[in-house]
């Protein structure tokens, strides 16, 4: 089969690299190449910040409405209607993500456009009580200039929605970069912004790999901000690369998230949560429930339940809609998850299910896998593993709980099951994370803000303050004084 060739969208045009390089990505389902994209350069990276400051410089987004931003935004949002099913086969053969996740996640995509869409139009400035004699003081809220967007590849319509979408409403223009193993669908997604009407060079999409194009991206210097979601190794190279520009930066990153299961919890729901928290996504996700913190009276009844409802899950195929876990979405990331696993059997962890890589299709798959662990300090309860991989230990009581939950070097997310509300309140309030979740994992809105603590990042994305972070204040001030200007050598 010819591998299907996605161009690069730069101030309105379809183009390959300037040198003509191309990269493959892989479908990990099969191993095999299936599409190709440029592989852009440091000279494209140039193309496409000059692109997008020359759009926003010219005024013309900057200076339509609010509200005419807010209805491009919904435009958007339709297409993305009209066009779920292209976008979810895309991303599930792009990055092995299930199509029946791709579905859902492409099907409520487009309210992260309509609800920032109506946010456009209220982005608004304060008056000001001065207590100054005879000025008047205003602020108002203005875009930042060209945004750089740098996206993995575990969500990538989602993770770009998110971004995206509150930029355009303040008024910036933006250059996205997606993975270069999940390029696809956001090249999709630059297709139906462009037929939506947004002006050339307010979005543009470059593919290629960190280095060069992430890196140099990150780094120039009319890139007023960064929002960057990926690991915190790249994460390290960026805030070096923002700071030599001042440039401003949000960082998602990664998590271990807790997912604590107290004794009166209702198990059914708990095990489910389990399972949605670290095998969903074959576990790729930044909020993997990956530590399991339960109760020591029903721990045995709960992993009995949790491993008998595991040893059903369907693997296979992602592009199939009964499958329930897909491949690792690339090799490399199965290497990762392979040397973990070694890694919790050198620390003499508890092996109660899977443990192994899994021959089907020449694809990257890994059995779901448990392992309960000697101690809290022990690899497989404190690094990332970003793979179908759980950690369990037990607790005693409420106070060992979240001592376990907080001994962390991030804090992204935590699930708390319990009937008592009493209870689940003062976890909230204990727990030091960007995300709780009581009685329930890995639920989305584009209501509610996401982002970390400590390791796991700064800066908040979705919810209403995340247009805010795409802007900056600006304070005017107005005499209303006929007089002349007093003394000059005083500050008024
Ligand atoms: P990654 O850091 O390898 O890559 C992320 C993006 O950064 C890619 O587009 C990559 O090309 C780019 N990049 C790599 N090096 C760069 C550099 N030096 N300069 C600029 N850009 C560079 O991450 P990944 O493997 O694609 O994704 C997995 C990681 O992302 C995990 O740690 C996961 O927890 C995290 N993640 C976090 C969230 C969140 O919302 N907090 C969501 C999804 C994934």
């Amino acid at each position: 089969m010819v591998p299907e060739h996605f161009q690069m969208y730069i101030n309105g045009c379809w183009v390959d690299a300037e040198d003509q390089a191309l990269f493959e990505s892989l479908n990990p389902a099969s191993g095999q190449a299936w599409a190709t994209f440029p592989n852009a350069g440091v000279s494209d990276v140039n193309l496409a910040v000059a692109a997008a400051k020359a759009a926003f410089e010219d005024g013309l987004w900057r200076n339509t409405t609010a509200s005419q931003r807010g209805k491009l935004l919904r435009r958007i949002g339709d297409l993305i209607t009209e066009n779920t099913e292209q976008l979810a086969q895309l991303e599930s053969r792009d990055n092995g993500k299930l199509i029946r996740e791709t579905r859902a996640q492409v099907a409520y995509l487009p309210e992260f456009f309509y609800y920032t869409a109506g946010l456009a139009d209220k982005l608004e400035g304060e008056t000001l009580s001065l207590d100054k004699q005879d000025l008047f003081g205003y602020t108002v809220r203005e875009p930042l200039g060209v945004v750089a967007g740098i996206i993995p590849w575990n969500s990538p319509l989602y993770l770009t929605a998110i971004k995206l979408a509150p930029a355009l409403a303040a008024g910036n223009t933006i250059v996205l970069k997606p993975s270069e193993h999940a390029s696809a669908s956001i090249i999709m997604l630059a297709r139906l912004i462009e037929q939506a009407g947004i002006p050339a060079g307010v979005v543009n999409v470059i593919t290629g790999f960190g280095m060069p194009c992430g890196d140099a991206l990150t780094r120039h210097p009319d890139v007023r901000k960064v929002a960057f979601t990926g690991g915190g190794a790249s994460a390290k190279h960026v805030v070096r690369n923002t700071a030599e520009n001042f440039a401003q930066l949000s960082l998602e990153l990664g998590g271990k998230s807790p997912n604590i299961i107290f004794s009166d919890a209702d198990l059914d729901s708990a095990v489910n949560g389990a399972i949605a928290g670290i095998f969903a996504a074959t576990g790729q996700s930044c909020v993997a429930g990956s530590r399991l913190l339960v109760q020591e009276d029903i721990c045995e009844e709960f992993l009995q339940r949790l491993v008998d409802r595991v040893s059903k899950i369907r693997i296979g195929d992602p592009a199939k809609p009964e499958t329930e876990m897909g491949p690792m979405a690339t090799q490399a990331q199965l290497g990762v998850v392979e040397h973990f696993v070694a890694r919790a059997k050198e620390e003499n962890g508890e092996l109660l299910y899977g443990g192994n890589r899994l021959n089907l299709n020449d694809g990257w798959y890994h059995e779901p896998t448990i392992f309960r662990c000697q101690s809290h300090q022990d690899t497989l309860m404190q690094e990332e593993v970003f793979g179908p991989v759980a950690a369990v230990m037990t607790f005693s009581d409420e106070a060992e709980a979240l001592t376990l939950a907080n001994d962390s070097q991030y804090g992204l997310a935590a699930g708390v099951w319990t009937r008592d509300l009493a209870r689940a309140h003062r976890m909230v309030k204990g727990i030091r994370s960007g995300i709780v979740w009581v009685n329930t994992y890995r639920a989305v809105s584009a209501a509610a803000p996401i982002g970390g603590f400590n390791q796991s990042g700064y800066g908040r994305e979705s919810g209403v303050h995340s247009v805010l972070e795409y802007t900056q204040l600006k304070s005017v001030w107005i005499n209303t004084s006929s007089a002349p200007m007093p003394d000059p050598f005083i500050m008024r």
